[in-house]
């Protein structure tokens, strides 16, 4: 146990990806960082991920469905020299929240926002999110629901933060905190809006969808050549996180065929 877990015993059901990035952020990230618990804001809203905040010793702010990014933009601008994150789930930041996102984004305001991603609103029991893959009536594989299969197409949350050019956009798994600290680490001391989507696994209600996903994530190394996928028409690049026009590229690749894990863009700093 560090000094950033409080004694409050989690709630979450076994097998949770949200133990994972709690894990990651009381046990690695701010560990290694050496911020002050008291230096450190986390803002979250309604669902299974945002109850993270009662879990960590830090300041925690838990507030309506979808405004934490609202919040935290505000502890912000108030309180610069503050660690400010705020940690949602994909209904809370993509769904009811989603005005907020581009908003954060062009504003750049210096906030890391950590979205765990398990492609389903899990807290009211499994209801279609913004995230969950599409599928046709009648499919019956593990990313659609027998009865009541989603019909929108998914909103893409990596994507999505490439076309609203967020400066920094990395993408992690739950199940493997050594990178994802890394991530997470790096999204904090970037100087400007931090964007990190992180595959979570809900075992209660998409556990098959997240191992459909598990064994498909493909790792991406600055330098080396983009593995794509056997569908895609382009050609492989050469993988540079400085180049927002790659980032598009990837982000157009279907998370369902080809999940990248690492940063697909990292922009300027403020000053
Ligand atoms: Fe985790 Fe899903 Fe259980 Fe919520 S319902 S605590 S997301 S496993």
């Amino acid at each position: 146990m560090s000094d950033y877990k409080t004694e409050l015993k989690e709630v979450w059901c076994k097998g949770c990806g949200n133990y994972g990035i709690l894990g990651v952020l009381a046990r690695r990230v701010f560990p290694k960082l050496q911020i002050p618990n008291h230096q450190i804001c986390i803002f979250s809203g309604i669902g299974c991920s945002p109850r993270i905040t009662g879990y960590i010793n830090t300041y925690g702010f838990n507030f309506l469905h979808g405004r934490a990014i609202a919040f935290a933009q505000g502890a912000k601008l108030a309180k610069p020299e503050l660690t400010v994150l705020a940690i949602g789930g994909d209904g809370d930041f993509f769904s009811i929240g989603a005005g907020h996102l581009p908003h954060a984004v062009r504003r750049n305001i210096n906030i890391t926002c950590i979205m765990a991603n398990n492609f389903v609103y899990a807290l009211t029991k499994g209801q279609t999110s913004p995230t969950t893959p599409f599928s046709e009536m009648g499919e019956h594989d593990p990313r659609s629901f027998d009865e009541n299969p989603p019909v929108d197409p998914i909103l893409d949350m990596v994507a999505y933060s490439v076309s609203t050019k967020a400066s920094f956009i990395a993408q992690g798994i739950a199940t493997d905190p050594n990178h994802l600290s890394r991530l997470i680490e790096e999204g904090i001391k970037h100087r400007g809006f931090s964007f990190i989507g992180v595959l979570t696994a809900c075992p209660t209600y998409r556990g098959e969808l997240f191992n459909v996903i598990r064994e498909k994530v493909t790792y991406l190394d600055e330098g080396k050549l983009v593995e794509l996928p056997e569908s895609s028409e382009e050609k492989p690049w050469i993988h540079d996180p400085s180049n927002i026009d790659l980032a598009f590229k990837l982000a157009k690749v279907p998370i369902l065929e080809r999940p990248y894990l690492g940063v697909f863009f990292r922009g300027k700093e403020k000053l």
